[in-house]
């Protein structure tokens, strides 16, 4: 659709849609220098849909709890108008960011691989007749300069250490509210004044969001809030309790559960509450005297010996880059992401070689949901990711495998984790979800002996072995008492 002219619009529009924080962002310090470019304010609409696929009240909550904070901080800052809309009914939320395009000169927004983000992005860049600019503030490597979707961790790393450097030394701008210049008031119609005026309100209080999001139909309510908060400052604690106390004996323990040595920050990673910039940037605070990063240099894709340094640091480096923007890099390179025809051919033939294997077990959805299985390790998992949505990372992975192990086709079972992982789980909905989900069903994998019984070729997991390997008490005591059920 042809553009009309940026000089008549009335402001530029910032949409957060995914990135949701003030800081560190590269789409917002892109709105910024719009702005000051055009001489026109700035808006920043952030809002919540009530009816997005897998909704819940606990998704909700967390991201409306983040929503209020921004509320609180952003008035004072000077020729800034920002519309929070968490919207009651559905629809109005995508009719205002719609009624907020007809005067505007520009809408930037977030670019993200996966989720509504990206249907809704590609539409809109059909639809609008202003210019509509995305921006990747995802991670550390923009998701562009991967030529083609990385078929393995290894691949993405090598490219990663060819470029991290260049790509490290343009940090983004850790308050561009700062740089925005007075250009004076947008001029917002009554209408979207007063969705304005009720989204604030939907968030003036705990209280009042707690009722707000109680009273959502479209939410499913029975998966209810957890303990984590979803504002920046809560996302900020946790990463400086992990680098304080946790991060040094990261690679010794990180694969057992009865420790909780990992960073727990997915939540906050995946709504851009922080960005992996100053994740990054704390764990090089806790490098040995002496390390520099001007010295990192490629290692051919090697995990150990780029980021040298503690051994702990650059395990946690390797999760938190290279497992993560992985999974960014493929999903971009592969619309089909989120389905099962996407996993690499091996795996493809080895599942259906073996789809008609007799299973000991099979479980409905329901079953699953209510950790009600035969195994209690499983159990154990699956009630950590239905009361506290999150499953420690060792046994999401036991949890995948043993889903395609007890479902009766290995369709069935890629449809059964979408659905528990994204209802469940608040780091849920990420591309990671879809790398993690793939994973047990081998993308990102290479084929392992001996075959066998419905898994095929695909790496095996079990839960007798994890006993072995890892104690699991503390664990198994936390999560099977019926206090927690
Ligand atoms: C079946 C399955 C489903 C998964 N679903 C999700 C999901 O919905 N959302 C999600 O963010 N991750 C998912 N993962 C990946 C991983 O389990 C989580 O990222 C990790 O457990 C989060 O805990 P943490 O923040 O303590 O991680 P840490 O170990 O502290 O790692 C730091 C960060 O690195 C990234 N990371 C760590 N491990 C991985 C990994 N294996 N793959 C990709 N990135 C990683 C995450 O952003 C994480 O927060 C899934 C894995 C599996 C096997």
């Amino acid at each position: 659709m042809a553009s009309r002219p940026i000089s008549e619009g009335d402001y530029v529009l910032y949409w957060m849609q995914i990135n949701r924080r003030l800081q560190y962002n590269f789409a917002l310090e892109y709105a910024v220098a719009y702005a000051n470019k055009t001489g026109k304010p700035l808006v920043i609409l952030e809002g919540l849909a009530c009816n997005y696929p897998w909704a819940s009240q606990r998704t909700t909550a967390f991201i409306l709890e983040g929503m209020a904070e921004h509320a609180a901080e952003l008035p004072d800052v000077q020729s800034l108008t920002y519309i929070p809309f968490p919207e009651k009914e559905p629809g109005s939320y995508m009719r205002l960011v719609k009624d907020l395009c007809r005067n505007a000169a520009i809408l930037i927004s977030d670019e993200y691989p996966v989720f509504i983000m990206r249907e809704r992005n590609q539409q809109l860049q059909e639809e609008l007749d202003i210019p509509f600019h995305t921006i990747d503030a995802n991670g550390i490597i923009p998701m562009a300069l991967s030529e083609k979707a990385p078929y393995s961790a290894f691949v993405f790393r090598r490219m990663m250490q060819k470029n991290f450097l260049a790509c490290w030394e343009q940090p983004p701008n850790a308050h561009p509210l700062k740089g925005l210049a007075d250009h004076g008031s947008p001029g917002l119609p009554q209408e979207i004044c007063s969705k304005q005026a009720a989204g604030f309100e939907r968030l003036k209080s705990a209280e009042r969001i707690a009722s707000f999001t109680a009273g959502l139909k479209d939410l499913d309510q029975d998966i209810g809030p957890v303990s984590m908060t979803g504002t920046r400052k809560a996302g900020l604690e946790r990463l400086d309790d992990f680098v304080g106390n946790d991060l040094l004996r990261y690679d010794d323990d990180r694969n057992d559960p009865d420790k909780e040595r990992t960073s727990r920050l997915s939540p906050w990673l995946h709504f851009g509450k922080i960005s992996s910039f100053e994740v990054v940037s704390k764990v090089f605070e806790m490098q040995p005297d002496g390390w520099d990063v001007s010295g990192v240099r490629p290692v051919n894709g090697k995990r150990s010996g780029f980021f040298g340094g503690h051994s702990a640091a650059e395990s946690f480096l390797d999760e938190v880059i290279t497992w993560r923007e992985t999974g960014f890099h493929f999903a971009w390179h592969t619309p089909g992401y989120d389905q099962f025809d996407s996993l690499p051919n091996w795996a493809r033939e080895t599942l259906s070689d073996h789809a008609d294997d007799h299973r000991d077990y099979v479980y409905s959805y329901e079953e699953l949901a209510a950790s009600k299985t035969h195994d209690p390790i499983w159990n154990a998992a699956q009630t950590q990711l239905r009361v506290e949505g999150r499953i420690h990372n060792y046994m999401r992975m036991l949890w995948g495998k043993k889903v395609l192990e007890w479902t009766p086709d290995p369709q069935t079972a890629l449809a059964y984790l979408i659905d528990l992982n994204n209802y469940y789980a608040i780091d849920g909905r990420d591309p990671n979800s879809y790398s993690g989900i793939f994973w047990i069903f081998g993308r990102f994998d290479r084929a392992w002996g001996p075959e066998r019984p419905i898994f095929g070729k695909i790496r095996y997991m079990s839960s007798e072995s994890a006993r072995k390997k890892i104690k699991l008490d503390n664990y198994l005591k936390r999560y099977s008492g019926t206090s927690i059920l």
